[in-house]
Parts: structure tokens; sequence; C-alpha cells
């Protein structure tokens, strides 16, 4: 059984996967899938360098993903052109992993599990946990955490859904609002619904 764990921007993700990693649950994360699948000299670098050209590697030939970002940012079809190349390529990736995991259950960590939809990671899962927590929070946090500007941090919520219609595809929410002993709190029941639902209870 595999749990789809989303939020805002720094809505607590991290800190609600390393929670049930200490519990010994295999967290399978997204972001690090989607790094991995442009590793250098990796097929779908290759992949993405023929449809965009020789200029999305550096000397080192590894992807500028600088340049990249700029590029697609001004470009929506060269967006939509990358999107049909790694998108498939980390869902596959996602489906060994879990495939691997031999954990009771497996939680798959995806910032955008709602919002890229086509990417199809939310089809791996069968139920979806949100952390969610106010916009004000996830101002202060995610700016206290790394130097990112507020005006950056509001411009990455600004292409994320709002709360409300991420927890409307909510099958559980927790809120992140208070302490870590009470994100904590909510999530122990949590697993144990979740152990019980994949026959691990007993
Ligand atoms: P992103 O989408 O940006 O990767 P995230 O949803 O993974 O963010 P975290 O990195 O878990 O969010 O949390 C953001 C910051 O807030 C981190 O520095 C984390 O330690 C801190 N944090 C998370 N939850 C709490 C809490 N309940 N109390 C205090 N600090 C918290």
């Amino acid at each position: 059984m595999v749990i789809g764990l989303t939020g805002g921007i720094g809505s607590g993700k991290s800190a609600a996967s390393a929670w049930f990693a200490e519990q010994g649950i295999d967290v399978i994360d997204a972001d690090v899938i989607a790094h991995a699948v442009v590793a250098k000299g990796s097929p779908t670098l290759l992949k993405i360098q023929e449809k965009l050209g020789d200029w999305v590697l550096l000397p080192s030939g590894e992807m500028d993903r600088a340049a990249v970002r700029a590029h697609v940012f001004n470009h929506p079809a060269a967006l939509m052109a990358l999107e049909a190349i790694t998108h498939p390529a980390i869902r596959e990736m996602a489906k060994r992993q879990l495939a691997n995991s031999r954990s009771p259950y497996s939680i798959l960590v995806a910032p955008l599990l709602i919002e890229a939809a086509e990417a199809g990671l939310a089809n791996l899962c069968q139920r979806i946990l949100v952390i969610d927590a106010t916009e004000d929070t996830q101002l202060v946090r995610a700016s206290g955490r790394d130097d990112q500007s507020m005006a950056k941090i509001k411009a990455i919520m600004a292409n994320q859904l709002p709360r409300a219609a991420r927890n409307e595809h909510a099958d559980d929410v927790v809120c992140n609002d208070a302490t870590l002993a009470e994100l904590h709190a909510q999530l122990a029941p949590l697993h144990q619904y979740y152990l019980s639902l994949a026959g691990a209870d007993d």
C-alpha cells in the first residue's frame, strides 16, 4: 500500500516523512527521483539534449538546471516537451522503488502530487495525506529554513494549489501549525490506521 504525502512549500512534508521513516516506513521522495532521472549520462538527460539542444548541458556533462529552468519559464512548449520526457521517467523510477519497498506500507512524498496530475504519481497511491499549514506558517518556516526571499516563496505558493483545493483531494489531513510534538501526535494514529489497512497491525 502506498500513501501519497503532499503539502505546500514549508508545510512540513519533510518533517512528517522523517517521522514515518523513524517508524520503519520506507519513504520515496519524488524530488530526489526528479534529480536522479536527469543525472549526468542518463538516457533521460540525453533525450532532453536531443529535444532542446546541446545548451542544456554544462561542460561537465551535467544538466544546466538554471538554464533549463529559465528557458522553460519563458517557453511553455519547451516546458511541455521537457515534462513529456521527465514525467514518465520519474513515474517509472518511483514505481520501481515502491516495488522494492519491504515496509508494511510506503510513503511517496511529492510536493506537486495533486497539481501535476499528468505525471501520474497520484495514481500510484491508495490514499493521499496532506500536511496542512496556514500560509503565514508556510512563509515563516520556508524562509527560516533556507535563504529564499519572501517574494520567491510567494511565487512558488502561487504555482501550487490553494490550501482548500489541496485539502479537498486528501483522504487524511494533518494540521502542522503547532509544535513538532503535536504533528507527531497526529501522525501516530494515522500510522496505526495505515498499518491496519496494510494488514500489518497484528
Ligand atoms: P518544501 O516543500 O519547501 O520542501 P516541506 O513541506 O518539506 O517544505 P519542511 O522542510 O518539513 O517542509 O518544514 C519547513 C521548515 O519548518 C523546516 O525548517 C522544518 O524543520 C520546520 N518545521 C516543520 N514543522 C514544524 C513544526 N511543527 N514546528 C516547528 N518547525 C517546523
